[in-house]
């Protein structure tokens, strides 16, 4: 059922990793499926992953998401509780393979990984190389965008990923926001990727435009 390991051919399959008992009870990892790729994708994908020791499969990385916006006489905007749902892009680490559709991560819900060894806030296999990959949100990571980061780029959350990364963010409802110089608080829709309202206590108005985000690797 499962081939045995050769290291000294070139692969000419993906492997997907799995992890059973052999005769002698002994847990080992053996490849299950296998199949061929466009002849385009060698470089990338052919990585043994046969063992548990090779070093793709337990790379993580910590990404964070940035986002850059004018605020005007706002603050402290932030997500409104833990069932807030971080919509992202994904890309695959190990064939680049990114998703058509958005999917969300929230703090609320998680999955458990193959194996049964944990769970994590997503858990997904790539359609194209049949990996099973991970990302978590870091809880301790989130961090207020404040009037004074106007216009500057802030990491305002931080995912620990196991081959995938977030690529794009779509902020939707969900958000809130503190009447810069009151204690007005507002509820912040950034679905068109701009906001605004007024506020009562200054008479002033409060907008948030200019939004834009990007990822990048945290340290
Ligand atoms: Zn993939």
């Amino acid at each position: 059922m499962w081939r045995s390991l050769d290291h000294s051919s070139p692969h000419m399959t993906v492997f997907q990793p799995t992890r059973i008992q052999n005769d002698n009870k002994q847990e080992i990892y053996v490849l299950l499926t296998a199949s061929f790729l466009p002849a385009d994708q060698t470089s990338s994908v052919y990585t043994c992953c046969y063992c548990e020791k090779n070093p793709k499969l337990k790379t993580m990385v910590k990404i964070g998401l940035q986002i850059k916006a004018n605020l005007e006489n706002v603050t402290n905007l932030q997500p409104d509780g833990e069932d807030f749902r971080w919509y992202v892009k994904i890309k695959c680490s190990n064939c680049g393979t990114v998703t058509e559709s958005w999917q969300y991560l929230t703090l609320t819900e998680s999955t458990p990984t193959k194996g049964g060894r944990g769970s994590a806030s997503m858990v997904s296999k790539c359609k194209m190389c049949s990996r099973e990959n991970h990302i978590d949100i870091l809880k301790d990571s989130y961090k207020a965008y404040n009037a004074e980061d106007s216009n500057k780029f802030k990491t305002i959350i931080g995912f620990e990923c196991r081959g995938m990364e977030p690529v794009d963010f779509s902020p939707r409802v969900g958000f809130q926001a503190k009447g810069a110089d009151s204690t007005t608080q507002f509820e912040v829709d950034l679905t068109e990727k701009e906001w605004a309202d007024y506020d009562e206590k200054t008479n002033l108005p409060v907008s948030i435009d200019e939004f834009e985000s990007r990822f990048v690797t945290m340290k």
